[in-house]
């Protein structure tokens, strides 16, 4: 992607920029910015700020688009939501009505998958560090399968199953080497990442686990990074995947099933959002001669763009030296952590149409949390947002209230599920008191002073 000459980032898109690339937005005259049919000041006054909303219609409607790209490339993949991107219960249960399954990385996501209702035939587990008892978990639950990610892990995983009497059906997961292209944080396919199997060894280990006890192949795994954009890595990739799955072949090894990870990107900015269809041509293309089942993991590009993030200016503080002023939000990096860690850019829309058409003026957005990174955008172009202006922060259904922490004595904020006109608090805001509630202090520590 080329950026536009005229200064590094080139210009922010504007509200009505924002708004055409997402159908499930829209702004209305009097009620203000409304996700699907439901006015978001709604939620705002009702519930407070800050409060994660999810459109339940959005999700279904991208899960459809997905797999309706796939279908008409010819391909029906097995879907597994990666968890990790929206672990609500009933994100995932709309999810598992569409027909997915779910990519987990760790017990406690196998679990909650569980308790969201998946069948434990459409859960795949990955993960670089998984624990005896997280295998065994999986073993227990005899989930589809589990992406085995190192010669180590294929030894430790085989005595496990074979001690519990049951046969783990795997993949494993290769690291194609190739560069994803895309933040280095969120980048997992090169060597240089703790992910996967190296690509040289792939052969051999896959001959391994065939021979070991309590180990059943089906083929094999990759997940290369996130938000990609463009399909020359995917093609790259599955295509290395594909001559391993014929190498294999040819030593006498059966291989059935292809597991192509997830990665498809959004549009945050002005960056062209992941297309399905390219994704679906690029899987086909380069691995539908093989005659193996296919699955997708999908996270971000299912969810992302489904979820928004409510906020209020809490206060306008003036710039120095005529520096743009800081809008100082009531939502902090302990809620989004995207922008600190990645750097990641999310746009802002006023939940007012009042406010969403006063002149723009260059604004520093920050949050509350004493930390210099606590920064949501720089001398980002918004319209002009007084003290109490109510925001909604974009493109926050995935990766968002996953990460949150309570840092700064900041409770977790509510979260909102929309559906079409309905919506319903699907968690309400953390009491502060929660905070401590699990505390101890020892009794060895000298009891609270008289009168505190
Ligand atoms: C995180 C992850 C995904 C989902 O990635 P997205 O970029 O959100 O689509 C899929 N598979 C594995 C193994 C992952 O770790």
């Amino acid at each position: 992607m080329t950026e536009p000459s005229s200064s590094p980032m080139g210009q922010d898109p504007t509200v009505a920029d924002m708004l055409a690339g997402r159908p499930h937005l829209s702004m209305h005259a009097l009620d203000g910015l409304v996700l699907e049919d439901v006015p978001l000041t709604a939620i705002a006054d009702a519930v407070g700020t800050p409060t994660w909303v999810m459109g339940a219609g959005t999700l279904r409607a991208r899960y459809r688009r997905l797999t309706g790209a796939m279908a008409g490339a010819g391909l029906s993949p097995s879907v597994h939501f990666a968890v990790k991107a929206n672990d609500h219960l009933a994100v995932l249960r709309v999810l598992a009505q569409e027909g997915a399954g779910a990519d987990v990385v760790s017990g406690g996501e196998l679990l909650r998958a569980r308790a969201a209702g998946i069948p434990a035939s459409r859960i795949v587990f990955s993960g670089v560090g998984k624990s005896h008892d997280e295998l065994g978990l999986a073993l227990a639950e005899a989930i589809a399968h589990i992406a085995v990610e190192s010669a180590e892990e294929l030894e430790i995983l085989s005595a496990v199953a074979a001690a519990a009497g049951r046969v783990a059906r795997i993949t494993l997961r290769v690291n194609p080497d190739v560069d994803a292209g895309t933040h280095e944080k969120i980048t997992t396919g090169l060597s240089t990442n703790k992910f996967g199997i190296a690509y040289a060894r792939a052969v051999e280990l896959y001959a391994r686990a065939a021979a070991l006890p309590g180990l059943h192949p089906l083929g094999f795994s990759l997940h290369i990074g996130s938000q990609i954009t463009s399909m020359a890595p995917y093609r790259a990739a599955f295509a290395r995947v594909a001559d391993l799955v014929r190498a294999v072949r040819a030593r006498g090894l059966a291989v059935s099933l292809v597991d192509c990870g997830g990665g498809l990107g959004i549009c945050y900015r002005d960056e062209g959002e992941g297309a399905p269809a390219a994704l679906a041509g690029a899987i086909r293309a380069e691995l539908g001669a093989l005659d193996v089942r296919l699955a997708i993991e999908p996270g971000r590009w299912l969810a992302g763009p489904a979820g928004v993030l409510l906020s209020r200016v809490i206060l306008r503080k003036a710039g120095e030296d005529g520096l743009p002023p800081f809008l100082i939000l009531d939502a902090a990096m302990n809620d989004l952590m995207r922008p600190s860690l990645y750097d990641a850019w999310h746009g802002i829309l006023p939940l007012s149409a009042r406010d969403a058409v006063q002149p723009p003026e260059a604004v520093n957005v920050v949050g509350p949390v004493c930390e210099s990174a606590d920064s949501f955008a720089r001398n980002r172009m918004l319209p002009r947002l007084g003290d109490g202006a109510a925001v909604a922060l974009l493109d926050t259904g995935a990766y968002g209230m996953v990460m949150s922490s309570t840092y700064n004595g900041r409770p977790l904020a509510a979260q909102v599920l929309v559906d079409g006109g309905r919506w319903s608090v699907i968690r309400p805001r953390q009491p502060v008191a929660e905070l401590w509630a699990a505390d101890r202090v020892p009794d060895w520590i000298a009891p609270a002073p008289v009168g505190a």
